[in-house]
């Protein structure tokens, strides 16, 4: 714990133990009350500016300090006061007393709650931030949960200090003025009990609970209101019904037909979308043979002489679609009709919550369904950059088709799809310059990843340029040239094939979206709540249409949820479970993370201790010239529990599997560290960065004395 906390946390314990010590408590009962109205009447009528200020010190002192006697202080203040000064002064001591055990809760305890249950508090966190004020206003009216605990547990939520003063002033201003008008008539009460009746109680939780409610309603007719303008047929073709045969669609579909209901997949181009026809797929195998000329130029070292290479780009090319059309059966139609689903080869336009029709040859056909999931993807981002149009930039979706190798390759973009392109373009020849302009590539990852990165991108030489943001593309004397900006000066980079890789940005558009107002989200992907539900309760989105990760096995994980929430939603709904979301980028050195990692932990104020292992020990990474990289760990202070792993290295992409594993079942370094691995392996690895880890917080103390007995035992 911080000096700071510990400070505050004594300052705290010695007021809260002055107070029962010296019974202060004893003053602020009624009877103490009544017995010093008299002296307190005449200190006012004398010092009427000091006594509002004494009284809202005090005030303020007990209910920050969370001590019993804010009633009898509220009473005191109408005694005092009078309804409409006492009023406003309780009702601003009393905030700014709530507000201030707000505030030191926050400072003093939700580092430590965020560190230790961070994942789960999420979704506490994401509601209090949708309904936070109305919740609090909520409790505020009904009394079942004292004020106290409230400020305390409120502070270590995510809900804004503003928010927070502004809700308790409103909230509490019902119950002051009750006990305010009370203690006008201090002399007729008898005791506190009798102050609030059963009757006024009431009204105060109707009063309470209404916004809640009316939140709730007002929800409810939105969502019925969305189908207003729409007829309902009276019977459905289907259950459900899938736009789009990417790796979002696939998954939906083959699990509606597991579970046996009617389910149309309609896929308008390629089944496999873009992982298998011009992403995850087509990417690696080219990956695949640029590692492997990347191996024979360094022959050198694995002790055989430098051989020629010699090979057709062409070939290469041929060999990408090959091995597509190798993966092609797993996600073709005839597999997923085998499996049960209707697969329908044409554009699919919904046209109402229940209707999709779709354009084949045999004419325009419509299918009605109960549920509808759009999986429709994403497509590359190219940016309106004057003159860019004129130089046919490549992307994602078609640098596959080229069957030349670009002499001089411009990329831009310095993402993971941006950096895997420019080091295989590099390695199969191309002279490659890189443009991002941002401060350095792979901009999600830590620091010392983009330096491992960019320090081999630079070996392999590829001109890397951070901090140059792209302005314009010319041809000058028929030579292709991209001016960037850089540290406000233009610079000229000539290149002969550009490719735009700084983004992909969903399908929104052309399929019914706009027409039925399907609500976007602020980057303009489908917006869905936390059961991948859109604003229209029985149509579903997962994968890069709906974001926020645009991985392939991210949509199959959305997708399990769209399909069992379309499906089975009226008896049970299944929020997606994001807590433990794994990737990697494969380069080489290859980069993987599950959790955090040290620039988010700062970000997000979450306390943590790190451990490093560097790969460049480790025998298999030795035998194997492959001894470079680093196992990264964030754990909580002086816990086993994983945070976060990054793994920059040979096959990182396969060794995080055991650290995803581990966090998804809560299990700590010291579970890794007593697990045989096998030797010779880089997953031996993961093992010695659970070792640096125990090394590091072993029992110091107790291991000297266990020196000592075997120094006894020795004689
Ligand atoms: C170069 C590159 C490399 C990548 N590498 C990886 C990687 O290594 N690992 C990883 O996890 N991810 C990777 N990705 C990302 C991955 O490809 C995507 O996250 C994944 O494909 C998303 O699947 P999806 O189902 O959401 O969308 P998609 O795969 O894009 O599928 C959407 C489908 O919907 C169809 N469609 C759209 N509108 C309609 C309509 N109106 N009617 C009928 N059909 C329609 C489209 O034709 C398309 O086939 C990579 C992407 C790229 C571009």
């Amino acid at each position: 714990m911080k000096a700071s906390k510990i400070i505050l946390l004594l300052a705290i314990a010695v007021l809260i133990a002055v107070f029962f010590i010296f019974d202060l408590h004893l003053y602020l009962s009624l009877d103490a009350l009544k017995d010093q109205q008299a002296v307190i009447d005449s200190y006012r009528s004398e010092q009427p500016v000091l006594t509002v200020v004494i009284y809202m010190l005090v005030y303020v002192a007990v209910t920050g300090l969370s001590l019993p006697g804010a009633t009898i202080l509220t009473l005191a203040g109408g005694a005092i006061f009078g309804l409409l000064w006492g009023t406003v002064i309780v009702s601003f001591a009393s905030t700014i007393g709530a507000t201030l055990a707000f505030l030191a809760a926050r400072f003093l305890f939700r580092d430590t709650v965020n560190s230790r249950f961070g994942a789960r508090l999420k979704s506490i966190n994401e509601g209090v931030g949708r309904d936070g004020a109305f919740y609090l206003f909520t409790l505020r009216l009904v009394p079942v949960i004292p004020f106290f605990i409230i400020n305390l547990t409120m502070g270590l939520t995510a809900l804004r200090v503003w928010t927070f003063f502004w809700v308790s002033q409103i909230g509490m201003l019902a119950g002051t003025i009750v006990y305010i008008n009370a203690g006008t008539q201090l002399a007729k009460i008898d005791s506190l009990s009798g102050i609030l009746s059963p009757a006024l109680l009431g009204s105060f939780a109707l009063l309470g609970i209404f916004p809640l409610l009316a939140k709730k309603i007002i929800e409810t007719m939105k969502k019925v209101q969305v189908y207003k303008k729409w007829n309902k047929p009276k019977q459905f073709d289907n259950n459900l019904v899938v736009i789009g045969g990417g790796s979002g669609g696939l998954v939906t579909s083959y699990i509606a037909a597991a579970v046996k209901a009617k389910v149309t997949l309609i896929e308008k181009h390629k089944m496999g979308g873009d992982c298998l026809n011009t992403g995850c797929v087509p990417s690696k195998a080219l990956i695949r043979t640029a590692k492997h000329l990347s191996y024979i130029k360094r022959s050198a070292e694995f002790g055989v002489k430098q051989p020629e290479v010699e090979f057709d780009f062409s070939e290469v090319m041929d060999r990408v679609h090959n091995v597509i059309k190798t993966v092609e059966p797993h996600d073709s139609v005839k597999r997923y009709t085998e499996l049960g689903v209707d697969v329908v080869t044409a554009e699919a336009k919904i046209i109402s919550p229940w209707e999709v029709e779709v354009k084949t040859d045999e004419g325009v056909k419509t299918i009605t369904t109960r549920s509808i999931v759009i999986a429709a993807g994403a497509r590359p981002f190219v940016p309106p950059i004057p003159g860019l149009d004129q130089v046919d930039p490549l992307t994602s979706d078609n640098v596959w088709n080229i069957r030349e190798l670009p002499k001089r390759l411009l990329v831009l973009g310095g993402g993971p799809i941006g950096c895997e392109l420019t080091q295989s373009f590099a390695r199969l020849g191309s002279q490659v310059t890189q443009v991002e302009m941002l401060p350095r590539i792979m901009i999600r990852e830590d620091p010392d990843v983009s330096e491992a990165v960019m320090a081999r991108f630079k070996e392999e030489g590829v001109d890397i340029r951070v901090g140059h943001t792209a302005k314009e593309f010319i041809i000058e004397n028929g030579e292709k040239i991209m001016i960037a900006e850089h540290e406000g000066q233009a610079v000229k980079i000539p290149f002969d094939e550009v490719l735009v890789a700084i983004g992909r940005a969903a399908n929104v558009t052309g399929y019914g979206v706009e027409e039925l107002g399907i609500t976007l989200s602020p980057r303009k992907t489908i917006e869905t709540n936390g059961f991948q539900e859109t604003n229209y309760p029985n149509i579903y989105a997962c994968g890069d249409v709906a974001g926020p990760y645009q991985f392939t096995h991210t949509a199959a994980h959305q997708a399990w949820y769209a399909a069992v929430n379309a499906l089975f939603g009226q008896f049970k709904r299944f929020k997606t479970d994001y807590s433990v979301i794994p990737w990697s980028t494969f380069t080489d050195p290859e980069v993987a993370r599950v959790g955090l990692n040290e620039q988010e932990a700062k970000e997000q104020n979450i306390p943590y201790e790190v451990v490093s292992y560097g790969i460049d020990d480790l025998d298999r990474a030795i035998a194997d010239s492959e001894a470079h990289g680093f196992v990264k760990v964030l754990t909580q202070p002086g816990k086993d529990k994983i945070l976060g792993v990054t793994i920059v290295g040979e096959h990182a992409g396969d060794l995080i599997a055991e650290f995803v594993l581990a966090m998804k079942h809560d299990l700590g370094l010291n579970k890794i560290l007593g697990t045989i691995h096998i030797y010779p392996t880089m997953a031996e690895a993961n093992k010695y960065v659970a070792g640096v880890w125990k090394k590091k917080n072993a029992p110091q103390g107790l291991l000297n004395w266990v020196g000592k007995y075997h120094a006894w035992r020795r004689g």
